[in-house]
């Protein structure tokens, strides 16, 4: 991978189809041939200049904007130029096709997904959490998910573990100063209150796994599994908690596909709402697949919603179908009962009130009362508790990593705490929790790692 970051490489950096605007950009050592070729004259560095694009014949292939960011004040750190054309694919094709043939004394080719991110990376204009978060901000799918990587984007997050890793670096000089004077050593270590400092490391590593692990929900949502009879509501509370939302809601990329999911938000946390309806009955190959594929999403959902008909209960055929619903969710899942949220839906309908027991609700998706209740009961399930400001994205990866740094950690303390404690060991557990740490940002990652988490970005990004 390093022997490659020598080529110059080139992509559109627009989202593919039609628009107003589109743009190729290169990035490379040593971007003056293409300059020369497209543009025909020396751009002022970081200045717009409206041009023709020039192509082999000499004739414009579109009139537009030429920026050039010599190395290194660029997005990559190297020399970077963008065409700004009007954007079609064919204008953008032909300019692609004109910087591959005039680049090719300096080794263009066409960029690999994340490339240029992962460049910025390696010219440590970006640490590792820093460019996830540039994919993040990229594939938000709720307003609250795009500040939060903005946030992360801006070293908010890189910040809180720099700060971690500096306290880890200075405990780790304690003990590794002392035991190179093994005579003084249990002395030197109290003196310095390396076992009350440790204490306090780890209680911030706790304080950030936490924020962590909100800024994770905001990032990947809960997925939540719909389930009732026809007619009970489902729709109706849908669109209800859809509605009160006036925010942005995308779905995340990969949950398109499917048909039956949608994706709504709750405070800014998204909400991945698998609809069960129409999985009772199959007609064709392609139905039973799809339902198929929707119960495995079901043992994987965070939260079941189970909806009930207040006017209906007691009726007998209502209830045999509640009770072939209830048969089907426990054989999705067995043993955990508790992720069914039972709610009775039509309460402003119903003679009768249903007292709510133990995980259960009563609403009315029409009239709107109870939905608190049960946005606040998801929200909870899935373990959120704060509030948005507060959160920077992070992945599922940094929640691991400083999971694993908080061990080591831990078995640091335990052997601290021992009356004669094995300083060499404690000082390997505090290197481990050093470079678990190290991980987030990318200062010790594997290169395969790195080549993973690029891989997954848009190509141009
Ligand atoms: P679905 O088949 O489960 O998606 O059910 P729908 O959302 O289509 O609702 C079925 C019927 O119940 C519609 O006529 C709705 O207007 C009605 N309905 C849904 N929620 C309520 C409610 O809270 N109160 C009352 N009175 N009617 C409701």
């Amino acid at each position: 991978m390093l022997a490659r970051q020598r080529d110059a490489i080139v992509a559109i950096a627009t989202a593919p189809g039609r628009g107003a605007v589109g743009i190729v950009r290169a990035s490379g050592p040593d971007l003056r041939p293409l300059i020369d070729a497209l543009c025909g004259r020396a751009l002022q560095p970081r200045y717009a200049t409206y041009l023709p694009l020039r192509g082999s014949d000499g004739q414009p292939i579109d009139h537009g904007l030429a920026i050039h960011f010599p190395a290194p004040h660029s997005y990559t750190g190297e020399d970077v130029l963008e065409l700004q054309a009007h954007g079609g694919p064919v204008v953008l094709q032909l300019l692609l096709a004109r910087c591959l043939a005039v680049g090719e004394g300096i080794g263009l080719r066409l960029a690999e997904p994340g490339e240029f991110t992962q460049r910025a990376f390696l010219n440590d204009k970006l640490d590792l959490a820093q460019a996830e978060a540039v994919s993040d901000l990229i594939d938000a799918s709720t307003e609250a998910a795009a500040r939060s990587a903005s946030r992360s984007l801006s070293g908010a997050f890189s910040t809180e573990i720099g700060t971690l890793r500096d306290r880890i670096v200075h405990l780790r000089m304690l003990v590794e100063a002392t035991l190179d004077f093994p005579e003084e050593e249990i002395d030197f270590l109290e003196k310095a209150d390396a076992r009350g400092q440790l204490e306090r490391l780890i209680a911030s590593v706790d304080e950030v796994l936490d924020r962590a692990k909100q800024g994770a929900l905001l990032r990947e949502g809960i997925r939540v599994v719909l389930a009732g009879q026809p007619n009970v509501g489902k729709s109706s509370l849908l669109n209800a908690l859809a509605g009160a939302e006036l925010a942005i809601v995308t779905p995340i990329p990969g949950t398109t596909r499917d048909k039956v999911t949608q994706t709504i938000q709750i405070e800014g946390v998204p909400l991945h709402v698998i609809d069960t309806a129409g999985l009772r009955e199959a007609t064709d190959e392609v139905e039973r697949i799809g339902i198929s594929r929707s119960w495995s999403e079901i043992e994987q959902a965070d939260a079941v919603i189970f909806l009930h008909d207040l006017t209906r209960l007691g009726q007998a055929d209502y209830d045999q179908g509640d009770a072939e619903i209830a048969q089907r969710l426990s054989l999705a899942e067995p043993g955990q009962q508790s992720r069914v949220l039972h709610v009775f839906n039509k309460a402003d309908a119903a003679d009768a009130t249903v007292v709510p027991g133990e995980g259960s609700l009563a609403l009315s998706a029409a009239t709107g009362a109870g939905l608190d209740g049960l946005r606040r009961a998801l929200l909870e399930r899935a373990g959120w508790h704060a509030s948005p400001e507060g959160v920077f994205i992070a992945r599922t990866r940094h929640v691991h990593a400083l999971r694993r740094t908080r061990e080591h950690l831990e078995m640091a303390r335990a052997q601290g705490a021992s009356s004669d404690p094995a300083l060499d060991l404690l000082a390997e557990e505090l290197r481990l929790a050093h470079n678990a740490l190290g991980e987030i940002t990318g200062a010790f990652s594997a290169d395969d790692l790195l080549g993973e988490i690029f891989s997954r970005f848009c190509i141009g990004k």
